[in-house]
């Protein structure tokens, strides 16, 4: 099962894309956090794309496209992968088709999370992450349950993104709905185009992506147990990502 997130930044993908790894036992290929682990241990790539992607700009397309072949090609994504960021130009969603055929692959489904501009700087402005294990957290919506220490594994490593500042998110929404946006036709006309409500619940976000998910087939790892029923509990907005 090969799936595509789509979404403006903060509509909550990496938060679905993590419970779509569980659920289904698929690979999430964030092409944010591969490019923030470059930056973060200073290779080549790292100090090239810094600057834009601190600047909320988008990285050239062959470096992603690039990016995406490599890794599609790992072990680890032989039952599958969500795509979560990637594509998000037509050159890119062009570049993958031709991937995808290449390698003999099929995109199953492209899942729409649908969200007003308003919100998402609420969303993006005070979300953080546990350096340590990944946890996601929002100042407002999901604070830990004690200050300053992730609820997960008890790390004080807590960080938020440098690209995730009120200035930057003005540039990233420019470039999703200038650049991104078109993508949106470009998969309805291929059939694969599924909106889903991404102003709702974490639980009720899922459930709607698992409805789309079973329409095309896909069966969750836990048969019998809906995973979206299974992790009750999430407030609304908890976005991370
Ligand atoms: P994200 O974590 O998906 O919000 O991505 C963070 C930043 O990484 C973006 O603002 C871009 O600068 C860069 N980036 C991630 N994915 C892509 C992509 N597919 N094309 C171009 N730039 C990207």
């Amino acid at each position: 099962m090969n799936i595509i997130l789509l979404g403006p930044p903060g509509a909550g993908k990496g938060t679905q894309a993590k419970r779509l790894q569980d659920t289904y036992g698929i690979v999430q290929l964030s092409t944010g956090d591969m490019l923030r682990a470059e930056v973060a241990s200073d290779s080549a790539l790292g100090r090239q794309v810094k600057a834009v992607m601190e600047a909320g700009s988008l990285v050239a397309d062959d470096i992603l496209i690039a990016l995406i072949d490599h890794r599609i090609d790992q072990p680890d994504c032989a039952k599958g992968f969500i795509l979560d960021g990637f594509p998000r130009t037509v050159a890119q969603a062009e570049a993958l088709d031709a991937m995808l055929a290449k390698k003999r692959l099929k995109l199953d489904a492209v899942i729409e999370m649908v969200v007003d501009d308003a919100a998402l700087v609420t969303r993006i402005a005070g979300r953080y992450t546990c350096a340590t294990c990944g946890a996601g957290y929002h100042d407002q919506f999901k604070p830990t349950k004690v200050p300053g220490v992730c609820d997960a594994c008890g790390s004080r490593d807590l960080t938020r993104r440098t690209d995730d500042t009120a200035s930057t998110v003005n540039a990233r929404l420019k470039a999703y709905h200038g650049l991104t946006k078109p993508l949106l036709p470009y998969y309805r006309a291929r059939g694969v185009l599924h909106a889903v409500d991404g102003m709702a619940e974490i639980d009720e976000v899922a459930g709607q992506i698992e409805a789309a998910l079973a329409k095309v087939g896909a069966v969750p790892k836990r048969a019998g147990k809906p995973a979206a029923a299974a992790k009750r509990g999430a407030k609304k907005g908890a976005s991370p990502g």
